[in-house]
């Protein structure tokens, strides 16, 4: 059996972040990195741009290739683990290779949701059909994009059905109306982006979909599907209607998943459950990214907010105490950004709270469909919990720190909403703290 100091299960941006915090503190331990891919790295926010043609696959990557042998780490690509003994500290790959450590970081990040939709013929969609079709697709790594693009350009598909108006969904679609493909998009709730937007936010995008000829089914979803041979041909939905599939992306969500931890040996949750330094339940292993439920500076409750500069934060805080500091995470909140085809939107924060005298939430708003204007910012007891931003994301920014840093508002409220709110509005205390470079990062 192989042994190594510190093992890391995951090669993206937990993992990756939590090897440089260990080499920080530790330029003599043993790192080893394994991942199940065959790239050494990739962005995967940059997915989709590579699918839209607007990237080569090459420039998909964040790390140089020099960056593990600069740093002395042993890198393993197509190494899949499949078993972890948290006991023992040993982990086994697919392969039957046997790594033995003093301490494990799990960064392994989410596995696509796949619906148990019936297929016609009597079986259920699952991975295993995913996987042999021709023309069903996950959108979650960069193979899966890789694999979807060539299909695409090889059976000159015009139009594209996406399962799931979420983050994921609506990326896919950004990138097929970038390629000039049409789109049918099948969403459960009455509106896309449900989980961040309100009705005025997500009717901007939607009206910008329906534009470019293209289809968007709210409150309905695929019942039932229909093949012909390994090839999806038609899609009935819940309304009734059907409609003709040349390549169906699923794309309901993404959910944390440790499936090679005997049950029971790690707390888990809605992911697995980690203290503010990054440590599981199993002494000297530890876990970070979007496969943990961890501090929401908002909610006050821990959750999993699958973003990337939050598992960059978490892989960094767990690199750091694996190598031996003491340093706490300070949480985060949820944010992600959608542009579809020129109109560009954030949404951060509690996005979904009304107006409440006696919770003291305020709830300011400009809307400006004609020309694709929405701005909602959500105050809390005098701090911006939430903003939600369409077609102008300039200031994100700045709302990010003013929600990061609980900074009270109510001296510039009634600017706070303007179109040309900026720095210069800002209180005078948190300006200068934004002078000497603590405050916004985003
Ligand atoms: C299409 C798409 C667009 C996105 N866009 C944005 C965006 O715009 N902004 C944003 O903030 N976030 C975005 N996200 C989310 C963001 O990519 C994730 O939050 C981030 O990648 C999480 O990093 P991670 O290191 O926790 O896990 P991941 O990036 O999921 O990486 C997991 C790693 O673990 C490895 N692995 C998994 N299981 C095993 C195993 N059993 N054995 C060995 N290795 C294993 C994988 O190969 C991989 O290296 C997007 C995600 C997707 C899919």
């Amino acid at each position: 059996m192989e042994k190594t100091d510190y093992l890391i299960i995951g090669n993206s941006a937990a993992g990756i972040n939590a090897a440089e915090a260990i080499r920080e503190q530790d330029g003599r331990g043993k790192v080893i990195i394994l991942t199940e891919e065959s790239y050494l790295n990739y962005s995967k926010p940059l997915i989709t741009y590579y699918l839209a043609g607007k990237i080569p696959i090459e420039q998909t990557g964040w790390q140089q290739g020099d960056f593990y042998s600069r740093l002395d780490i042993d890198i393993r690509l197509n190494t899949k683990i499949v078993h972890l003994d948290v006991e023992q500290k040993k982990a086994i790959s697919a392969s039957g290779d046997k790594f033995g450590f003093q301490k494990a970081l799990i960064a392994t990040g989410g596995s696509p949701i796949i619906p148990a939709i019936e297929v016609d013929g009597g079986k259920k969609l699952d991975k295993k059909l995913i996987n042999r079709a021709e023309n069903i697709f996950t959108l979650t790594t960069l193979e899966d994009a890789r694999k979807l693009k060539a299909y695409i350009e090889k059976n000159g598909v015009e139009k594209a059905t996406i399962l799931g108006g979420g983050l994921i969904g609506l990326k896919a679609a950004e990138a097929f109306l970038e390629l000039g493909l049409r789109i049918e998009l099948i969403e459960l709730s009455d509106r896309i982006l449900s989980a961040t937007f309100d009705k005025q936010a997500s009717s901007i995008v939607e009206e910008r979909i329906r534009d470019l000829n293209s289809n968007i089914f709210t409150q309905n979803t695929i019942e039932k599907i229909y093949m012909e041979g390994n090839r999806i041909t038609k899609a009935q939905l819940t309304d009734g209607s059907n409609i003709d599939c040349q390549v169906l992306v699923v794309a309901v969500g993404v959910a944390p998943e440790v499936p090679f931890v005997d049950s029971g040996a790690l707390d888990t949750d809605r992911g697995i459950k980690v203290n503010q330094f990054m440590e599981t339940s199993a002494p000297e292993i530890f876990a970070a990214g979007d496969v943990v439920q961890a501090r929401d500076i908002l909610a006050g409750e821990d959750r999993n907010i699958a973003i990337w500069p939050l598992a960059v934060m978490q892989g960094k805080t767990a690199g750091l105490n694996m190598a031996g500091s003491h340093y706490a995470y300070g949480g985060g909140f949820f944010m992600n950004s959608v542009e579809i085809l020129g109109v560009s939107s954030i949404s951060m924060g509690l996005t979904s709270l009304e107006p409440d005298d006696s919770r003291k939430v305020e709830v300011l708003s400009q809307f400006k469909p004609e020309s694709n204007y929405y701005k909602k910012i959500i105050i809390r007891e005098n701090k911006v919990v939430g903003a939600i931003l369409v077609g102008a994301i300039e200031r994100a920014g700045i709302y990010a720190g003013l929600i990061k840093n609980g900074i009270d508002v109510s001296n510039i409220r009634d600017n706070i909403i303007s179109e040309n709110f900026g720095l210069i509005q800002l209180p005078a205390d948190y300006q200068k703290h934004l002078v000497v470079g603590e405050g916004i990062e985003v």
